[in-house]
């Protein structure tokens, strides 16, 4: 039997980094540690989409580390004075010795990642990756021996989105109502372009914003692209340029299923590091829109 020890943030990070290479992570994008020291024990970790105050007062009831997909910083910051809601996320934190943490990019093209937990929600089978061009990008990190993070279960990239097949074919309508299921509840629900009666049995899906992926959506044969922040030139665009159906849901909703995936990886690389740690996902809405009256 492993005798498990105390976590710390950097045990955390290490396994994270493992399953979410931050290599993998855009050049314009914040990932990896933000806030916190690496040698801080660990027991309680909170995963969000987003690291608002509301979001970090939470953090600072129980937990010692945050997980975010969003960064809290994306552009130079000269100060953390709690006169703005970064500086007042990062005193909550670091009063209450919470360490923030972001994977956000890099989880978005990782499989298992962002897409892989939207797809999985939807009840997608035969789940691949969206660009063929990713099929192989096997990162130097799954040729280490097992043992080191081995429990968290091999991570190769896969690019942006992917695409998988309904149990049966459906039409627009129940499909929409399957996705509105499948994720949690937001003010804008699910919208989508098309008839309602189209049929749908293939399936791409991107996490936050993907609309731009609509063109190899088509081409890998899909009938549908479920992804957010769709915007009316570009998806009025994409229509027309392509016979494929938008569906349309809350940024926040979208990624929200990849926290407890990414929890669940978390708790296993640790696991096989004799380490243990408690994780829970909040609950907190973040989605920014919080009325909708439809018009008639
Ligand atoms: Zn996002």
């Amino acid at each position: 039997m492993v005798s498990t020890r105390v976590a710390t943030v950097s045990d955390c990070v290490a396994v994270l980094e493992q399953a979410f290479p931050p290599a993998w992570a855009q050049s314009w994008d914040a990932v990896g540690l933000a806030v916190g020291d690496p040698e801080a024990p660990v027991s309680a970790v909170l995963f969000a989409v987003d690291p608002t105050v509301e979001v970090a007062v939470e953090a600072a009831g129980g937990a010692q580390l945050l997980v975010t997909h969003h960064p809290l910083f994306l552009r130079g910051t000269h100060g953390v004075a709690e006169t703005g809601p970064g500086g007042r996320v990062v005193a909550t934190l670091i009063r209450a010795g919470v360490a923030l943490y972001t994977a956000h990019t890099n989880a978005d093209v990782a499989d298992p990642g962002v897409s892989d937990a939207l797809a999985a929600a939807l009840g997608l089978r035969r789940v691949g990756p969206l660009d063929p061009g990713h099929s192989a990008d096997v990162h130097p990190a799954d040729a280490q021996p097992a043992g080191d993070g081995a429990g968290a279960g091999p991570t190769v990239c896969r690019g942006l989105g992917r695409i998988g097949e309904l149990p049966e074919p459906e039409p627009l309508d129940r499909f929409c109502a399957r996705v509105a299921r499948a994720l949690p509840a937001t003010a804008g629900g699910v919208r989508a372009t098309g008839a309602a009666d189209r049929l749908v049995r293939r399936v791409a899906v991107c996490g936050g914003s993907g609309g731009e992926l609509a063109g190899a959506a088509r081409a890998a044969g899909a009938d549908v692209l479920v992804t957010a922040d769709g915007r009316h030139h570009h998806v009025l665009d994409t229509v027309g340029e392509h016979p494929i159906a938008v569906v349309d849901v809350a940024h926040w909703a979208s990624e929200w299923p990849w926290l407890t995936q990414a929890a669940a990886r978390l708790e296993a690389g640790l696991r096989t590091r004799g380490r243990t740690v408690s994780t829970s996902v909040s609950a907190i809405v973040t989605d920014p829109w919080r009325l909708h009256v439809p018009s008639r």
